[in-house]
Formats: structure tokens, sequence, C-alpha cells
């Protein structure tokens, strides 16, 4: 039924299809959240021989099973693993690759906990992180050394949103033995493809646009190739990184809309991008369909889409000036996260933990998340906030 209709169509078909079978589930649309521990196992036979599809909660269940299955399909990976959050499906990929006396290359524009992952945790562990250049492209193989495993990328930056050249780097560090794993988040499984672009693991805070409502926390490692999904899974199956049922649930729930809340998200940040750069107040724009964004050809030549989430650099502004903009918002919420139906302003400031390169942006900056409102009424709610900037320079 529903899973055979799936295959082979198109993108938009998929996620409305993958993931369920209603023939399973007494002809109800959707898997329910299977919550659980215990499996029980009919004999001692079957109990010994581990025979069942299902054998405890916390390895996996039917919800769990079709989610994995469903984004391993949409991103055209081998296999897939959920965890409790984005981050702690960071911390599986980093730990499944390196071990004491190996060295990390990571890029500089890398979300900030993983970034602290790596000098607290694998520090600890005896492992030597290296941040380059997120624009380095092929001139990272003059960084990659006989001890390097992993390479790990993130395209856009969450922040800076530079694009980086996968595919420049993913041949490198094949040459020279590492594997490449990428942060997807921002482009998720739809708007672009890591495997065709020589990544061996694809990571999603499925947090973000795959639950889509800002009600659940979730992470997603897909892995291609052999000895990608064989570490993944002694790492994933050793280290007991279950996720909550109701938040597999909401993540599958959150899949079949995904394709139209990304399309909205797309044209409504591209519309609000364009409205910042033509305001006195903006130094510059950064969303990958943009020339000023570091790697726009890129994103041209390797990306599908763009997601909502941008920034702007403001131009020297003081701290009143940019508190009474950002304090009194009506529509965009000031807060961590994104990828909910809810649009988000947060100021940010990456000078005080790059490492590879400078930040050198002269006034502050802000991350936008487009959400799924009206346009005109994110625009007014913007323009009053610059007007309250103004009232207090
Ligand atoms: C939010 C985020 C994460 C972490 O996801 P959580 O589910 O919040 O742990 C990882 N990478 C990027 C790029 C993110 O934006």
């Amino acid at each position: 039924m529903s899973k055979r209709s799936a295959a082979g169509k198109k993108p938009q078909t998929k996620l409305g299809h993958l993931g369920r079978d209603p023939a399973l589930y007494r002809g109800f649309v959707n898997p329910p959240a299977y919550r659980g521990s215990t499996v029980i196992f009919p004999t001692l036979a079957s109990l010994m021989a581990d025979d069942q599809e299902f054998s405890y909660g916390r390895i996996c269940t039917p919800t769990v099973k079709e989610l994995q299955e469903s984004l391993a399909e949409l991103e055209g990976g081998d296999a897939c693993f959920l965890s409790s959050s984005g981050l702690s499906a960071i911390t599986a990929v980093l730990l499944a690759f390196v071990e004491a006396g190996d060295h990390l290359l990571v890029t500089d524009s890398v979300y900030k906990p993983t970034r602290r992952y790596c000098n607290e945790v694998l520090k600890r562990l005896g492992v030597e992180t290296t941040y380059y250049d997120p624009m380095i492209g092929a001139g990272i193989s003059e960084l990659l050394r006989p001890n390097t495993k992993l390479v790990f990328t993130e395209a856009p930056g969450s922040q800076t949103f530079e694009v980086q050249d996968i595919p420049a780097i993913a041949d490198a560090a094949h040459k020279a033995g590492a594997l490449v794993a990428m942060d997807n988040t921002w482009a998720t499984p739809l708007f672009f493809k890591p495997f065709e672009h020589g990544v061996d693991i694809s990571i999603h805070a499925a947090t973000k646009y795959i639950v889509g409502h800002a009600d659940a926390m979730l992470g997603a490692v897909i892995a291609k190739g052999g000895r990608s999904v064989e570490a993944l899974s002694a790492i994933h199956d050793a280290g007991g990184m279950c996720p909550g049922p109701e938040d597999v649930y909401l993540g599958l729930r959150g899949m079949r809309t995904m394709g139209v809340r990304l399309e909205r998200h797309q044209t409504s940040a591209i519309a609000l991008a364009e409205w910042f750069a033509e305001r006195p107040e903006v130094e510059r724009v950064l969303h990958p369909a943009f020339p000023d964004c570091p790697g726009h050809e890129i994103w041209k030549r390797d990306f599908l889409g763009a997601s909502g989430l941008f920034s702007v650099v403001l131009k020297p502004m003081s701290k009143e000036a940019l508190a009474a903009m950002v304090d009194d918002m009506d529509l965009f919420g000031m807060g961590y996260s994104w990828g909910g139906y809810e649009s988000l302003i947060l100021p940010f400031d990456p000078r005080a933990y790059r490492s590879a390169t400078t930040w050198d942006a002269k006034g502050p900056s802000l991350r936008i998340h487009a959400g799924l409102e009206d346009l005109d009424d994110l625009i007014a709610d913007l323009e009053a906030g610059f007007d309250r900037a103004a009232a207090k320079s």
C-alpha cells in the first residue's frame, strides 16, 4: 500500500507516503506512537535466537523504524539512526569515528555546541580538533594528517551562512582516507542531497524543520556505505541513544508537511532578505541565495533550495537601540532553535568563539527565521522595530 506507492515517486509524494502502512495498523492512516520497553518473546528458542523484528524498546520500535526508513529513503542513504536531540546525533557521529590519538577537522562555522563537545569532551578523550576556514574547499588537503579520521562540515553555517564546497572537501578527505560528516539541518533532506556530493554521514537536528512545530527534540543520522553504517550502528546500540516515542511520532507527522512548509519558509525568507537589503540600517545580508553570501555560487551549483533561516549584519547601532528593536517585537520571538512555524529574531556575535577565521562585522548581527505568518505582517513588525531603534539613537 503506502510504502509501495512511495517507491520511485517525487520527494513531495514521498513525504506523504513513506513511513506508513495502514494494513499493519488496522487501516489507520498513521502508525501510532509505540510506547514501550519490554517486547515479549513467545518461546525460549525465539529468545535465544533473538529472531524477532523488535526486541527491546530502546533499540527500536515500529514508530522509530517508520521514521528511520523514511529519512534514509528521502536522503538516499543506507541507514538512519534516531536520537533524542540534534546534538546527541552529532556527538554520536563524533564518537563513532574518532578515538584517542586521532585528529578531527571541524569547520569554524560549526554549530556552537558541536565545538564545545570537541573542545571539552573529545579533548579529554585524547582527540585533537583543528578548526578550518569554511571556505577552504580543496585547500583542506593541507590540513589532513595521516591520523585525520573525520572531516566535519556544516553548510551553510547556521549563523554566518558560509556555503561550503562539499564535493571539493569530500574529494580531498577521501583521498586521505578520512570520512566526511555533514550537519545538513539547514537544507533538510529536500534542499541538499549530501550523498550525491561525497558526504558519508548526514546529520539532522530533526527538532528544526522535520518536526517543524517547535514541540519536540529529535536527532537523525543517515549513513551511506558499510563502514559508516557499521560504526554508527555499534555506537547507537552501545550508547542507548533512543528518542522519546511522542517525539518520534511528531517527527513523522512533521515530515508529512515539510515540503509545503519549506516552500513558504523559502519564499518568505527571500522576500524578507530582499526587504532588509534595501534598508539603510543594514550593512549586509547573509542568505545563500544572495550574491553577498560567501559561497553563493556553490549554493547555486549544489543546493535545490533555501530554507527560512538567514542573517543580517547591521550598521553600528547602540545596545539600547538594538534592545529597543528586539525587546518589543510583536510577531518575531527571541529564542534558540528554528524551523518551527513561527518567526524568530536572534542577535548574535560569533567573535568570541571563532578560531580559524575572524568575524569583522562592525555592527550587531541578527539571525532571522522566516515563519509561516503573512509576509506583510512580518515586514510591518520589523519596520516598527527599526523605528524603535531609530528613536533611541
Ligand atoms: C539546533 C541545531 C542543532 C542541535 O539540535 P538540537 O535538537 O537542538 O540538539 C545542530 N545543528 C544545527 C545546525 C542546529 O541549528
